[in-house]
């Protein structure tokens, strides 16, 4: 099946070769056809299968042979996005933009933290597209600011995790401000019960569709488990990691956002500069830190989960959990920042006996089985200073104690040691 197929037109055909997108992947192949035939659809797909493009496109398609209505020049967008982070907000926004490069479009993000000045000349436009996050677009439909009752179409992005992050009661507020008339998509990354009686609020005899499994979507990132003792001990095997030749950029994930900071400042200590992102730094800064990882000036992100969905660097090869996430599918989110556009990646959790239980849920949920590498400490020296390590190493830090040395990857049998 080729994008040809779908029937797009020109202009969307012409910005799709110009994305370097040769075959439209599987949530694509699915969606797209029912969303142009103006249907309701329930999608899961999480991020990574090509699921913005698989809403983008086709209401991109219905933008551009619409007819300017009598409401243009009225307060309602088009087509309204809801997302539940800035961050993916913003990445939508791109995908839009991109798609929409030969096509006279108005696309706003509107999230908290971008200034209410900015928001408010471009909302004085005509909007074809609001991408927003739903406390920031409520404020503004307070204030009258944006009215959505000429809405034609309207997706709830990452459902499932708009739940988790309790915007749902803000996210029916929405809804009620529509005229109910328009094409309702949801899009989730699991559909779970809960989901599946959400989506009865928003969608009229919805299409189902769903993209390839977990395993699929993640056949290109290899993922490896490394038993640690301590905090000092997980500094010297992320150390390790971050030598790796193959490294291009990383995410380092932690639980909190202190912890987040401390690694940063500590890996700094030991030669590899990073930053650290989460939910206290202001909008700017955010925006900042990403805009220079994307540029490839920053190598390495200490992050929390906030950067677990959205952030779409091709160049990330490593995702590292320092710490494992509270859930299985965060899980699957965060290391979906390798791997993009089908490029391959690496994950590595830095576990103890104590994350057994979630080792297990892991696996469990995305049907794999992870295989454990260990640093082993007292191989003789010829086994562990391959010359890259060496040299490295040597360079680095003068050594003091032969229990600093890791180099030489033992493979483990894929059970936990005891
Ligand atoms: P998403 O699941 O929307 O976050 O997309 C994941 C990544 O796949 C993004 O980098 C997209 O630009 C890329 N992508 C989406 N659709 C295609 C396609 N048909 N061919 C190649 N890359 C794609």
């Amino acid at each position: 099946m080729s994008f040809q197929s779908f029937g797009f037109i020109e202009p969307i055909n012409q910005a799709i070769v110009k994305n370097n997108y040769l075959t439209p992947t599987p949530i694509q192949q699915k969606a797209i056809p029912h969303i142009l035939n103006h249907k309701d659809v329930l999608a899961s797909a999480q991020t990574g299968t090509g699921k913005t493009a698989a809403f983008c496109l086709p209401l991109l398609n219905l933008i551009g042979q619409s007819r300017p209505g009598h409401h243009q020049k009225s307060l309602s967008p088009d087509v309204l996005i809801l997302a539940p982070t800035r961050e993916l907000a913003n990445q939508i926004e791109k995908e839009v933009i991109q798609f929409s490069r030969y096509m006279r479009v108005n696309t706003l993000a509107i999230t908290g933290g971008v200034s209410y000045n900015l928001q408010n000349r471009l909302l004085k436009n005509h909007l074809h597209f609001v991408i927003a996050t739903p406390g920031r677009l409520m404020d503004l439909m307070r204030q009258n600011k944006i009215q959505l009752k000429h809405i034609k179409a309207m997706v709830i992005d990452e459902a499932d995790r708009m739940l988790d992050m309790g915007f749902m009661p803000d996210i029916k507020k929405i809804y009620e401000a529509t005229s109910n008339n328009q094409q309702m998509m949801m899009f989730t990354a699991t559909l779970t019960p809960n989901i599946e009686k959400i989506a009865q609020n928003f969608l009229k005899n919805p299409v189902r569709v769903a993209a390839e499994n977990k395993i699929e979507a993640h056949k290109n990132i290899k993922q490896y488990l490394y038993s640690v003792k301590n905090y000092e001990h997980k500094k010297q095997v992320l150390d390790e990691i971050l030598k790796d030749e193959e490294l291009n950029q990383a995410i380092v994930f932690t639980s909190t956002k202190r912890d987040a900071d401390k690694l940063s400042r500590d890996l700094f200590t030991i030669n590899h500069p990073s930053k650290a992102l989460h939910g206290d730094l202001s909008q700017r800064q955010r925006t900042q830190i990403i805009d220079r990882f994307k540029d490839n000036k920053l190598k390495i992100l200490v992050a929390t989960d906030i950067a677990a969905r959205g952030i779409d660097v091709k160049e990330v090869t490593h995702v590292i959990n320092f710490d494992l996430p509270r859930k299985a599918e965060d899980y699957i989110h965060r290391i979906g920042r390798t791997g993009r556009a089908e490029k391959l990646g690496k994950a590595f959790s830095l576990v103890n006996t104590s994350d057994r239980p979630m080792i297990r849920k892991i696996e469990q949920y995305a049907k794999i089985s992870m295989e454990f590498l260990t640093m082993k400490n007292d191989e003789p020296e010829k086994d562990f200073r391959s010359e890259p390590f060496k040299k490295s190493f040597k360079k680095k830090f003068s050594v003091k104690k032969k229990s600093n040395s890791f180099g030489s990857r033992r493979r483990n049998s894929a059970s936990f040691p005891a």
